[in-house]
């Protein structure tokens, strides 16, 4: 950790983080750890090759650079992974980064989990200021789960869906749209979940990392799935934007929040207002570029000046925006790395 002067000093550089395209960073995405208790399908390949654990940065230093994020002007923190709750002793980085909540620095910390460990740290997330949880559920069915997880157990992510609302927690549910496996079941999910006071946001599969699969036969469009959605239900517009890429909609009938995350058929880059941190101290500046900042060196040199010079350069080199593009002539990744190594 850094001693108190060096704390001091860095209390001095709190200028906002703003991009060459004049959106301003106010929304980090966290990912603890890129090992994870299942394999989805579309995430991962069976043989996934995870990073040794010594290239991990320490929980006291990933509580260190998000800190210099929030003095930066980071006002939502989300932790996610691989699977953020498979990390040891993960709930002392919860714990720590609450005093940012506590002292209004922070609005929001949160997470997007699987939601198979939920049931264990459910309240313990609720006591340090966690008020929203993103759940990953693709399907109700225990077969289907088992298969496109590889071999989870449904029973176990429903105790913590459970467990989070006992606790107090806002669910929301991510399930990415998959051709030919839980494309029939949208609607019900969609009904089941609203029916529990938990909005659903439908994702469309991006093109990240190898896997076992070609892309374009998991790619279910999520315009097809809205066209036949709107056969059944009045869905009503929402406003509201998270400054990502997600555009959300109000179902009549349900009286639910619908969300649908289409990076494919939709451009969502420019109001970007984020950036990713991975396990290793790699910062993203955009999910759909290679473009990577390296900010573990500057972090462990013990210079917050050299980490907040650092921290400006990669946020000046930002990208307008991404172009991932899925088809037969396109089956490459986009990017070789995998959505577990930047996190949701
Ligand atoms: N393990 C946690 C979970 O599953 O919620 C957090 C990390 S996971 C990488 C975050 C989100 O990314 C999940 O909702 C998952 O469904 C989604 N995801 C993973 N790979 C994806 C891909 N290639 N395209 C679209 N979404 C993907
Ligand atoms: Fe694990 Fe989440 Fe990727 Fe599924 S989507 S393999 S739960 S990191």
């Amino acid at each position: 950790m850094w001693d108190s002067s060096t704390q001091r000093a860095m209390v001095a550089n709190s200028t906002p983080l703003v991009d060459p395209f004049g959106r301003a960073i106010s929304y980090l995405r966290v990912s603890v750890t890129d090992r994870c208790d299942l394999r989805c399908v579309y995430c991962m390949s069976e043989d996934m090759a995870f990073l040794p654990k010594r290239d991990l940065l320490t929980l006291e230093e990933l509580d260190q650079l998000c800190s210099v994020f929030v003095r930066r002007g980071v006002r939502k923190l989300r932790i996610t992974g691989g699977e953020p709750l498979v990390r040891r002793n993960i709930m002392s980085l919860f714990q720590g980064l609450s005093r940012h909540l506590a002292s209004g620095a922070l609005d929001e910390l949160t997470l997007t989990t699987n939601g198979s460990q939920l049931a264990r740290y459910a309240a313990e997330l609720a006591g340090c200021g966690v008020k929203r949880v993103n759940v990953s559920l693709d399907t109700r069915d225990p077969a289907k789960f088992h298969q496109i997880t590889r071999w989870g157990d449904l029973s176990k992510v429903m105790e913590g869906l459970d467990a989070a609302q006992e606790a107090g927690l806002h669910v929301k549910l991510n399930a990415v749209a998959l051709k030919g496996v839980n494309e029939d079941e949208i609607e019900s999910l969609m009904e089941w979940a609203h029916g529990r006071g938990m909005d659903l946001t439908l994702i469309e599969v991006m093109p990240l990392g190898e896997i076992e699969t070609q892309r374009v036969d998991q790619f279910l469009p999520l315009s097809q799935v809205r066209a036949r959605l709107l056969d059944r239900y009045t869905l009503d517009d929402l406003s509201e934007r998270s400054g990502g890429p997600a555009r959300y909609v109000r179902v009549r009938e349900t009286g639910g929040k619908l969300g649908f995350i289409t990076p494919l058929s939709h451009n969502f880059c420019e109001s970007c207002n984020r950036v990713r941190l991975t396990c290793t101290g790699q910062l993203f500046m955009c999910l759909g570029q290679e473009d990577v900042a390296d900010l573990r060196t500057p972090l462990r040199e013990g210079s917050p000046d050299r980490l907040d010079r650092a921290i400006d350069d990669a946020i000046a080199r930002k990208p307008k925006g991404h172009d991932f593009i899925i088809d037969r002539r396109h089956n490459r990744p986009a990017v070789a790395r995998h959505m577990s190594m930047t996190g949701g």
